[in-house]
C-alpha cells in the first residue's frame, strides 16, 4: 500500500499540503533615501560612543520639571535649566517625552522644547526628538479641541474621518514644536474588560489596519522620507498582541497561536509599516511567555527583517527595567538591557533613570552588545530625525500656524463624533425625540465633560477635563439648548472628583423617580468615568451597582427609557437592555460630544455609527464576532446531547439608523470562480426607503466555508460609507484581491485555500469558489 500521505494528497480535493508557492520579494518598506543614508554613515563615524548611547536614551520631562509632583496637577511647570544642563552633559540624551503632569500652553511648549534642543545641540550637535501621547488631538495643550477617541473613529467606518482628525492633530502638535507622536494605537480591542480597549480602533484586524493607515497618512503626510512642518512622525503602538491580556488586566500576559498572531495582531502593524510608519513602540506585556521587549523573533525577524523596515523600535515606559523587576527574565538591569537591545529595541524610554547610559556603556564594553547593533539602533534614530527634518531645523513656532485651534478643528471633531455615535436599539421608534417632548435626563454621565473625553485628555487620567473646560458643553446642556425647559436634569448618581474613576457620590435615585412622574421620556446617561492604563483595571464587567439601580428604577416608573452609554469599554447591561426602549452608544466622543449626542437624540443628525467591537451580554462568556465556527453548535442527539451557544448583546458591526436601508442584488461581477492574482468584484444595491437622508456603513464579510484550520465565523474584508437621499438607490462595488481571502497557519505563513467562500453583505449572501491552493509565505 502507498504511504497514507501520498494517498491523502492525491485524493483530497482541498490539496492544502501542496500549495503553489508565490513569494514576492519585498522592497524596503520605506524607499531608501541615499542622501539621508550618506549623512547617517558620516555621522556614525564621527560620533563618540557616549553620544551614540545618549541617542538611544529617552527621558520624561518630569526629570527637568522643577515643580514635579505627580499628585498635584495644579503645580505650575517650570523647566529646571540647571538640571537640564547637568543631565545633558552627563547622558547626552537624544529624546524626551511626556507632558509635565498636565496640559500647558502652545507657547510654553515652544519655549521648553526650544530650550531642550538648544542644550542637546550644545552637547551633541543633534537636536532632541520630543515625543508625546496625542491619541485624540493635541491633548496636552491648553485650549485644544479634543477629537473622539480611536474607538469612535473606527465606529464611524469612515476612512476620511480617520485621516482628517489625524491631519489636524499633526498641525496642532507642530504648532507646539512637537514633532513625534505615540499614535496610532493598533492593538486589537479583543478583551472586553481591558482598560485600554477605547484607545484601540477595533477588535477587527482589517478595520484597525484601514483606520491606522489613514491616521498614519494624516499624521505623516505622503512622503515618509521628508515629513514637512505640518506633519509629525508616528509611533504605532503597542507591538503586539497587547489587547488580549488573559486576565483582562492591563500589562498582563497574552497568549495566542502563531496563526492568530500573524493574521490578527501583526496585520495592523504590517499595514502601518506599508503606510510608512517611522517608528513603533513595543508592548508592555509578554506574549506566550516572552516579554515583547525581549522577543528577538517578533521585533527583529518579523518586523525589521521580514518587512525590510528601517524605522525605530521604542520601548514602552520603563519596560527594560521591568524585564528584571516584573517579568523576571533577567537577573539584573544590565542583563535586561542586553536582552532588550539585542532583541531589537532601539530607543529606551528609561524614563527617569540617569544611570541607564552608564550601564549601557558598561555592557557594550563587555561585548555583550555588538557595536554593529548599536550603530544599527543609532542609525535608525538618526534616520528618524533626518526624515522629520529636525537635523536641518530643530524647532517650529506657533506663530507659523495660523490655523492653530481654529473653528475647523472643532467642526471636524463634531463630525467625527456624529458619524461614530451608534444607535443600538430603537423600539417603536422612540427616537428621535421631539423638541417638545418632556425629557428627564439622569445619570452620572449627563453633565460631565471628563467622561466624554476619556484618558489622555489634558492629563494622563483625563481627571481635570471639567476644570480645564469650564465652558464645555455637556450632554444635558446641549439637550437643553434644543429642548429648553422641556429638559429636566436630576443626576440620581454622580461621579466623585479625583483620580479614582469608579468612585460615585450623591446617590439620590428617589429624586429622579419623583422627577420622572412629569416627563414623557427618560434619558439615562450611564457608563464610566475617565481612566487610563492600569488605573482602569476592573474585576467586574457589570455596570456599577448604583447605575444599574438608577436605570432599573427609571424602567420601573413605566416611562419609556433611553439608555445613553458613555464608556471606554462595554460594561454589561444585560439586566437593562431588554426593557429599555432605546439605546445609544456614544463611546468617548471628545469635547464636541455633548452637541453631537443631543443632535442625534433630537434627529438633527441621523446616526450612522456601527459597533467596532462586540458588546458582551455576559461577563463570563465574552467573545468576538470572528470567533471560531466551532464555538456555536446545534444540540447533538443521543445521551450526550452536547451543544454550544455564543451569546452577544450586540455583534461587531451592529448599528441602526432613523431611516431604513434596503439591500438587494448582491452579485459577483466577474464570475464566481477565482485563482491567485484575480480580483473578485462584488456589488450590492442599497436603497434609502426611510424618511431621512442619511449615511450608511456598508460592511462586506467573506467567510471561508471549510479550511485547514477551524475557520472564523465571519471576516470583514471591506467597507464603505455612503450617503443616500430619500428613495435614492446606489450600487456599491468592492474589489477584493484573492489574497485577501488567505488565512495564516501556525507555521506563520499565509495560505489561500481551494473551496467555497460565503460572501455576506446587509443580510444577503452568495458563494464564490477558489480553484487553487497557494502558499504566500510569511507576508503577502
Ligand atoms: C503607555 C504608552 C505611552 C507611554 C508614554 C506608557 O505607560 O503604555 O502607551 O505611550 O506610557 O507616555
Amino acid at each position: 500500500m502507498k504511504p497514507l500521505s501520498e494517498i491523502f494528497h492525491k485524493s483530497n480535493k482541498y490539496d492544502i499540503y501542496k500549495p503553489r508557492v508565490i513569494i514576492t520579494k519585498r522592497k524596503p518598506a520605506i524607499a531608501t533615501c541615499k542622501d539621508i543614508e550618506n549623512k547617517i554613515s558620516l555621522m556614525l563615524k564621527e560620533m563618540t560612543l557616549e553620544q551614540k548611547v545618549g541617542q538611544m536614551t529617552e527621558f520624561s520631562i518630569d526629570i527637568v520639571n522643577r515643580e514635579f509632583d505627580p499628585s498635584n496637577l495644579d503645580a505650575h511647570f517650570t523647566l529646571d535649566e540647571q538640571r537640564l544642563e547637568q543631565i545633558a552633559s552627563k547622558t547626552m540624551f537624544g529624546s524626551m517625552l511626556n507632558a509635565p503632569g498636565r496640559a500647558i500652553s502652545a507657547d510654553e511648549w515652544n519655549k521648553a522644547i526650544e530650550k531642550i534642543n538648544e542644550v542637546s545641540l550644545k552637547h551633541t550637535s543633534i537636536p532632541t526628538i520630543y515625543g508625546i501621547d496625542a491619541p485624540h488631538g493635541a491633548n496636552y495643550t491648553l485650549g485644544s479641541t479634543l477629537f473622539p477617541q480611536e474607538v469612535n473613529i473606527a465606529a464611524s467606518f469612515n476612512r476620511d474621518i480617520a485621516y482628517r482628525v489625524a491631519e489636524h492633530t499633526a498641525y496642532e502638535l507642530r504648532a507646539c514644536n512637537i514633532p513625534w507622536v505615540y499614535a496610532p494605537t493598533l492593538d486589537l480591542a479583543r478583551k472586553a474588560s481591558w482598560p485600554r480597549l477605547w484607545e484601540c480602533y477595533s477588535e477587527d484586524a482589517y478595520l484597525s489596519s484601514e483606520m491606522g493607515k489613514q491616521a498614519i497618512l494624516g499624521l505623516q503626510g505622503n512622503d515618509p522620507n521628508h515629513i514637512d512642518q505640518y506633519h509629525v512622525g508616528v509611533c504605532a503602538k503597542h507591538y503586539m498582541a497587547y489587547g488580549i491580556p488573559y486576565t483582562g488586566q492591563d500589562r498582563s500576559p497574552s497568549y495566542a497561536s502563531i496563526a492568530e498572531l500573524r493574521e490578527k495582531h501583526f496585520a495592523p502593524f504590517k499595514s502601518a509599516v506599508d503606510a510608512g510608519a517611522l517608528s513603533i513602540m513595543a508592548s508592555s506585556s509578554s506574549v506566550n511567555g516572552i516579554p515583547m521587549h525581549a522577543n528577538h523573533e517578533l521585533l527583529t525577524i518579523w518586523l525589521k527583517q521580514d518587512l525590510r523596515w528601517d524605522g525605530v523600535i521604542v520601548s514602552d515606559w520603563a519596560d527594560i527595567y521591568n524585564l528584571y523587576m516584573r517579568e523576571k527574565v533577567a537577573h539584573d538591569y544590565e542583563d535586561a538591557i542586553c536582552l532588550a537591545i539585542n532583541a531589537g529595541v532601539d530607543m529606551v524610554m528609561v524614563p527617569y533613570d540617569t544611570e541607564f547610559c552608564k550601564m549601557l556603556l558598561k555592557v557594550i564594553g563587555e561585548y555583550r552588545i555588538s557595536m554593529e547593533r548599536i550603530d544599527d539602533a543609532v542609525g535608525r534614530i538618526l534616520r528618524l530625525k533626518f526624515r522629520l527634518g529636525l537635523i536641518d531645523k530643530a524647532n517650529t513656532r506657533v506663530e507659523d500656524y495660523p490655523k492653530f485651534q481654529n473653528e475647523q478643528t472643532r467642526e471636524t471633531s463634531y463630525r467625527a463624533a456624529i458619524e461614530s455615535i451608534t444607535l443600538l436599539k430603537n423600539e417603536g421608534n422612540i427616537l428621535p425625540l421631539k423638541p417638545h417632548t418632556r425629557v428627564l435626563v439622569t445619570g452620572p454621565n449627563a453633565n460631565c465633560m471628563r467622561s466624554m473625553c476619556g484618558g489622555w485628555s489634558y492629563s494622563w487620567q483625563g481627571d481635570i477635563v471639567d476644570k480645564m473646560l469650564p465652558n464645555g458643553t455637556t450632554i444635558v446642556e446641549a439637550m437643553k439648548s434644543i429642548g429648553g425647559d422641556n429638559v429636566v436634569y436630576v443626576p440620581g448618581v454622580e461621579y466623585a472628583d479625583g483620580k479614582d474613576f469608579s468612585e460615585e457620590r450623591n446617590i439620590n435615585i428617589d429624586a429622579a423617580i419623583v422627577a420622572a412622574q412629569s416627563c414623557d421620556v427618560i434619558v439615562v446617561c450611564i457608563g464610566e468615568n475617565s481612566y487610563c492604563e492600569t488605573a482602569g483595571n476592573i474585576h467586574d464587567m457589570n455596570l456599577s451597582s448604583n447605575q444599574q439601580a438608577l436605570a432599573k428604577a427609571m424602567i420601573a416608573t413605566g416611562k419609556p427609557v433611553v439608555l445613553l452609554l458613555n464608556e471606554g469599554r462595554g460594561r454589561i447591561i444585560s439586566s437593562l437592555a431588554d426593557e429599555a426602549k432605546g439605546i445609544i452608544h456614544i463611546y468617548l466622543p471628545g469635547t464636541e460630544g455633548g452637541r453631537a449626542t443631543a443632535d442625534i437624540l433630537y434627529g438633527n443628525e441621523i446616526p450612522s455609527g456601527r459597533l467596532p467591537y462586540t458588546y458582551q451580554r455576559y461577563p463570563s462568556s465574552a467573545t468576538t464576532y470572528d470567533h471560531k465556527v466551532s464555538e456555536h453548535m446545534e444540540r447533538m442527539s443521543g445521551a450526550y446531547d452536547y451543544e454550544a451557544e455564543v451569546s452577544m448583546q450586540w455583534e461587531f458591526g451592529h448599528g441602526l439608523s432613523y431611516t431604513t436601508f434596503e439591500y438587494s442584488n448582491l452579485r459577483v461581477l466577474n464570475g464566481s470562480e477565482f485563482t491567485a492574482g484575480d480580483t473578485i468584484t462584488i456589488a450590492v444595491d442599497i436603497t434609502n426607503k426611510g424618511p431621512y437622508k442619511a449615511k450608511e456603513s456598508v460592511l462586506l464579510f467573506i467567510n471561508d466555508d471549510v479550511a485547514s484550520i477551524v475557520p472564523d465565523r465571519r471576516r470583514l474584508r471591506s467597507f464603505e460609507k455612503i450617503e443616500l437621499d430619500i428613495n435614492e438607490t446606489r450600487s456599491v462595488t468592492f474589489d477584493i484581491k484573492a489574497e485577501q481571502l488567505a488565512l495564516a497557519r501556525n507555521d506563520g505563513r499565509w495560505y489561500l485555500e481551494m473551496g467555497n467562500y460565503t460572501v455576506e453583505c446587509g443580510g444577503l449572501s452568495c458563494s464564490i469558489c477558489c480553484k487553487e491552493n497557494i502558499n504566500y509565505g510569511r507576508n503577502i
